[in-house]
């Protein structure tokens, strides 16, 4: 099985490793970094630098564990050097795996050529004769399907492909009212980190990433106004969740704009301010742009095998991530599906398992609904499953318990017992069909939350687990009782 892999991202990586364990002859096309925009430019750095933020805003509260009050400053070169390094290792260690397991990675533009065919365009610097050559990428590959065409220029190659798999995620969205100069007016991609701490960010956007922005950014000493197209800050969000967000922004000085859509920016004498649709205007030093990405689909050579895309650029896929050419699958943020890179790394893992043909054994399919997923504010917010605002619309009947983290010994141990954990069962069977966590550490105790929800457990089943004493976890026993 010839499998060519383009986009090294979650699902992209995850994609090669498990067909190159099965078996397949698998080349993985790379046009920046192995690890791909998660590593480089979502998920790590944007964690890395929450880390310091959030270490930052503890100590500030150190007071609460009985020390004298500390404010500690920024250091804004060693961040930017913590980023990239985290970066880098993450990447140099999965292309050492991959290659370990003989994949091949070439460094370039993939795009088709034809059904069967996928054409790279090799970086500067990669040769054909590089690519090809066994030395550069780890022990020799019996039967790897490069063709060997190049074109006059010398650095494309032309490869023969069984199956394909689309793996090119998706880049932030700009609107055409905003120049994005990377100096005060920012996208997600300038912020890791910023040129300078902004001294008044406005950050647009009250999505997910919106709101962890300005948790890091207010963490690190910015000033922060928020505007919120809606009335409520991470609309599709349990509102009790998103309440206590907005208390907790409201609490550290941050400004929530209410209602205002954002229709333009006018970059001033020493300032820059957001125009809203409701002629409310607002002022600061730098704004950031966090309205939601559009998906990496151009140039892919889709049209040349008939694949067809969605209008805003999505490649629909089926439950194996097929496209509607069955040798040619998509995943990850391009699939437009939960755009998540651990959704994007299982559908990977999926994708690989049906190239081999492992759907015929016992296989079961990705269910998006039992996602977990962190918004890595403070309090840290994590949900799975259904959500009780969801079942209410639905019109479903469910039991719905909830302890606060006030009742956590290990939260007032810690010092921090904002929050909550609520838990959504079914009251006929007692199967765990949901839950949400606000609160310290809430993106790992999710996790247990999940668990229950992937394999049908009962409250009964989590109520009686001898969970470790003091421990956050015996609040998720507590909710199930
Ligand atoms: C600010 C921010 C924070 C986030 N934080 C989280 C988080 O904490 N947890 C989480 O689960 N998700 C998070 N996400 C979402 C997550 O980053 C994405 O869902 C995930 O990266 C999608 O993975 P992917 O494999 O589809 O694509 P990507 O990670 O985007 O990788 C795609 C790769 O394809 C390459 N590529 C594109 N076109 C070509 C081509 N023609 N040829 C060769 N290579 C090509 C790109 O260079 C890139 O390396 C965050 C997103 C943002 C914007």
């Amino acid at each position: 099985m010839r499998f060519v892999v383009i986009g090294g991202g979650p699902a992209g990586v995850r994609a090669a490793s498990t067909a190159a364990r099965l078996g397949a002859h698998v080349t993985l096309v790379e046009r920046d970094v192995i690890g791909g925009g998660a590593n480089l430019w979502d998920c790590v750095p944007s964690k890395a630098m929450i880390a310091t933020g959030g270490l930052v805003s503890r100590v500030e509260r150190a007071a609460r564990l009985g020390l004298a009050p500390l404010s500690p400053s920024v250091d804004l070169e060693a961040l930017a050097h913590r980023v990239r390094d985290i970066e880098h290792r993450l990447s140099s260690s999965m292309t050492q795996q991959l290659e370990s397991q003989g994949v091949r990675i070439l460094r370039g533009t993939g795009r088709l050529n034809g059904p069967h065919e996928v054409e790279v365009e090799l970086l500067p610097g990669m040769e054909a004769e590089e690519a090809e050559s066994p030395a550069a990428f780890g022990p020799p590959l019996a039967g790897v399907p490069v063709a060997g065409q190049r074109d006059n220029a010398g650095r494309v190659l032309e490869l023969d492909a069984d199956a394909v798999l689309f793996a090119t995620g998706s880049m932030p969205r700009i609107p055409a009212w905003a120049d994005v100069d990377g100096e005060t007016v920012l996208s997600t991609r300038h912020a890791y980190p910023p040129p300078v701490i902004p001294e008044h960010l406005v950050v647009v956007g009250s999505g997910v990433t919106g709101v962890e922005f300005v948790h890091m950014f207010r963490s690190l000493g910015s000033e922060v106004s928020l505007i919120v197209s809606r009335q409520q800050v991470l609309p599709q969000k349990d509102p009790e969740v998103a309440a206590a967000l907005e208390a907790d922004f409201l609490e550290r000085g941050v400004a929530l704009l209410k209602g205002a859509r954002a229709t333009g920016i006018e970059k001033r004498d020493k300032s820059v301010a957001v125009l809203c649709d409701d002629c409310r205007v607002v002022e600061g030093s730098h704004v950031l742009l966090c309205i939601g990405s559009v998906p990496a689909s151009g140039g892919l050579g889709l049209e040349r095998a008939g694949v067809e895309a969605s209008s805003q650029g999505h490649v629909p896929v089926n439950h194996h991530c097929q496209t509607n050419v069955p040798h040619i699958y998509a995943a990850g943020d391009l699939s437009g599906r939960l755009q998540l890179a651990s959704v994007a790394a299982v559908q990977g893992h999926k994708v690989a398992e049906h190239v081999m043909g492992l759907h015929t054994r016992e296989h079961r399919h990705l269910d998006y609904d039992k996602a977990a997923s962190a918004i890595f504010t403070e309090p840290e917010i994590a949900d799975v499953g259904l959500a009780e605002a969801e079942a209410f619309a639905l019109g479903r009947k469910i039991r719905v318990t909830k302890v606060p983290y006030a009742a956590s010994s290990r939260a007032l141990i810690d010092g921090d017992a904002r929050g909550f954990v609520k838990l959504v069962s079914d009251p006929a069977t007692g199967v765990v069909l949901g839950g949400s966590i606000v609160g310290a550490h809430a993106a790992e105790l999710v996790s247990v939350i999940a668990l229950a929800v992937t394999a049908n457990l009962r409250v009964i089943d989590l109520a009686e687990s001898l969970f470790v004493h003091p421990s956050l976890s015996e609040a998720l026993a507590e909710a199930a009782e």
